[in-house]
């Protein structure tokens, strides 16, 4: 392994890639019990350490199926989360790191729970069992029978999860065993076909590299692509009756959770350590079912309905679409790129994803004959590359610097911090989403990118307390897309040669705003979560600092009272009755946009003429003299012509057919 605190050294660090290979004999297999440790790897099909366990106990060894709450991924831990301002890498300089967060709150460890119920009554339904148990994993298997042989898929994208991995690792040598740490089926492709040693600059580069010809407008591939290996079915038995011993796991009471209390989730909550308070919260919000059956189920009624749906065209430029190439032409939309300014999530697959109640090939390969494939594909090569990073990175994922080592000013005021948490900034979009976010542990990709773009861009704050808290909340965490997606946004992904990216009087967020006021103009999505502004008409409610009297009860802006009506173009200020340019989110005033019109008109006015066979039709100016572009006399009186910018001699001028009388119907106010 490299630095472990940064990863470098990174060709030593991918030494075990190299060594071992995707399916190899167990050459150092000691012989003992199997154990097939489940991780975020929830399911039984395309599952490879399932199969190779299966494998193992039909030969008649005794084997066990085993998850274990860790936790420290559960609890207020700075676990792992260490930073090193000065770049020392020493480990006496490293500082633990948290912000008072837990590393996984109530609602997702809900979800978490019915993953694992699902799974656990599975192997019930084979005969077997799935042993649950809360604690540290070196210490369980620590007092684990000798020789024994624990399967499990490794996680690479996680610093903290190798670290345990290790940590395994070492407390089974104790006892003679050993960690046999599957690539498994997280990844789209192979470990060997992944450019680990050589990483893309780019998405599109990582697109490239594996074999896309253009992944912003198909999944088209070259002769020579990475293929994604197809999902291996569930494997079939005989499975193991779970063949306990004397000193089996669940002798060590003191980490068993018994199948009775995972049947509980409120139970199951309490001994994880959750308050009751916590735990009354997350009751009372609803929560997806969870599991494999679930997840396929799921993904076969979307591919059925809207991965079909071809009536949805295709959309321009939007604030919140990565870009817009390829998006303009007639047509359904395979990408679906409208599904990035709307609210709900497209396939709704990314908290089986990361639980692993269905594996990404699965998806790759269902989706095959679906229409909107490319789209699908498109994202989970975003996928592909968030974790290609991480893997790289190392600890340098969780740097206040990134991995860009990026030097600016940060805040950190924890009042403020808590108030965005809660949804108390006084900007009610970003109010909205955060509220969502806490009370679901659901936020739609603009509203979590919007929200994240705000603390960091508009507030100046430490992009880790933002990171730390999605961590908490979201359902769908995964420690490489989170912490992928936060350092792309608070750019510090690369260096951006010093640039400090703060949204300079907030025209970012303004954009941003009267673009969700686009999408949304009556706000409903504010009406549903932020009931202080109920008796806010529609026409403030997106800034109800405008108002002549502030609604009672809701939060003043922390950002003050921008001006969401100032012209973009002149910059002139509360420009009522101008126009909206709803893709961009930019608002013009009338002066300018009659300007336009009227560039508009003109220029429609110059085709009509051009097609005339005139010359030189255009909006003109005189000018005391020039030299004549057509007939090259120096020192005339003549016109510019506004279109072509040339300077034209009066004589020429006329022969074209166009006087200076000749103005566009429409008089240009802006003139
Ligand atoms: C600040 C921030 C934090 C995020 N944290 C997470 C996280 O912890 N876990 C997570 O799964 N996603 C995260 N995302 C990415 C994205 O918002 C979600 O994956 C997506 O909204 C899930 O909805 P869906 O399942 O309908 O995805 P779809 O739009 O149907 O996409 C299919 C799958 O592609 C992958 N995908 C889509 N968009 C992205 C993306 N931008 N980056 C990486 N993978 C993507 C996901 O696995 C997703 O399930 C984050 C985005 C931002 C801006
Ligand atoms: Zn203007
Ligand atoms: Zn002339």
């Amino acid at each position: 392994m490299g630095c472990v605190q940064c990863s470098e050294g990174l060709a030593e660090f991918l030494q075990p890639f190299k060594r071992l290979p995707e399916l190899p004999g167990l050459e150092h297999d000691p012989g003992g019990p199997v154990v097939c440790w489940f991780r975020n790897d929830l399911r039984l099909a395309d599952n490879p350490c399932v199969e190779r366990a299966i494998a193992l106990a039909a030969t008649g060894r005794a084997c066990t199926f085993i998850h274990i709450f860790d936790p420290r991924f559960i609890d207020r831990s700075a676990y792992g989360r260490v930073t090193d301002p000065s770049f020392r890498l020493s480990i006496a300089q490293r500082k633990p790191v948290h912000f008072g967060n837990r590393k996984c709150g109530a609602i997702r460890a809900r979800f978490w729970i019915r993953c694992v119920q699902a799974l656990a009554e599975e192997l019930e339904a084979l005969g077997s069992e799935l042993v649950v148990l809360h604690g540290r994993p070196e210490e369980i298997f620590a007092e684990y029978p000798q020789h024994a042989l624990v399967i499990c898929q490794e996680e690479p994208v996680s610093p903290e999860q190798c670290d345990v991995e290790s940590a395994v690792e070492k407390s089974l040598a104790a006892q003679g065993s050993i960690l046999r740490r599957e690539w498994g089926s997280m990844s789209l492709y192979r470990r060997e076909d992944l450019p680990l040693a050589d990483k893309p600059g780019s998405y599109s580069g990582l697109a490239s590299a594996l074999g896309f010809q253009d992944v912003w407008t198909s999944a088209d591939l070259t002769a020579d692509a990475k293929q994604v290996p197809r999902p291996r079915p569930r494997p079939k038995g005989p499975w193991p009756k779970a063949p306990f011993g004397k000193a089996d796991f669940r002798t060590t009471g003191r980490w068993y959770i018994s199948r009775e209390v995972l049947r509980e989730e409120a139970a199951t909550l309490s001994a994880l350590g959750f308050s009751n308070e916590e735990l009354s919260a997350a009751l009372t919000s609803s929560c997806p079912e969870g599991g494999e059956k679930v997840a396929q189920k799921q993904l076969e009624e979307w591919c059925r309905t809207a991965g079909n749906d071809t009536s949805v065209a295709r959309m321009e430029a939007s604030w919140d679409l990565p870009v817009a190439k390829g998006s303009r032409s007639q047509g359904p939309d395979v990408m679906e790129w409208k599904n990035l300014s709307e609210g709900v999530g497209w396939t709704q697959t990314s908290k089986h994803l990361a639980l692993g109640c269905i594996s990404p090939r699965q998806l790759f390969w269902r989706t095959r004959s679906v229409q909107k494939h490319p789209g699908v594909v498109h994202r989970l090569i975003w996928r592909e590359w968030h974790r290609l990073n991480a893997i790289v990175w190392g600890r340098r994922l969780f740097w206040l610097q990134g991995p860009g080592r990026v030097e600016r000013p940060w805040k950190q005021d924890p009042d403020i911090a808590q108030a965005w948490k809660d949804g108390r900034t006084g900007v009610p979009y970003i109010d909205a989403c955060m509220r969502e976010l806490k009370a679901t542990g659901w936020l739609a990709y603009k509203g979590r990118k919007t929200a994240g773009a705000f603390l960091v861009h508009n507030l100046g704050f430490d992009w880790r307390i933002g990171a730390f808290w999605y961590e908490e909340v979201l359902m769908d965490y995964d420690c490489a897309m989170n912490y992928g997606n936060w350092t792309t946004i608070a750019r510090v992904d690369r260096g951006y040669a010093g640039n400090d990216f703060t949204d300079v009087g907030h025209k970012d967020l303004k954009a941003k705003l009267r673009a969700e006021y686009a999408n949304d103009p009556e706000g409903k999505y504010i009406r549903q979560w932020v009931p202080e502004l109920q008796n806010v008409s529609k026409e403030f409610l997106h800034w109800p600092w405008l108002e002549k009297k502030a609604p009672e009860g809701y939060a003043s802006s922390l950002v003050g009272e921008l001006d969401p009506f100032e012209c973009d173009e002149c910059g002139i200020k509360r420009a009522s009755g101008g126009t909206l340019d709803s893709k961009a989110g930019m608002w013009y005033c009338e002066t300018c946009v009659a300007k336009w019109k009227c560039e508009q008109d003109q220029k429609k006015l110059l085709g009509n003429l051009r097609q005339k066979g005139c010359r030189f039709p255009g909006y003109t100016e005189q000018e005391k003299s020039g030299d004549c572009a057509e007939c090259k006399e120096l020192g005339v009186q003549g016109f510019v012509d506004r279109f072509d910018a040339q300077f034209y001699c009066s004589k020429c001028w006329q022969q074209a057919g166009f006087a200076r009388s000749e103005k566009p119907a429409r008089p240009c106010p802006a003139a």
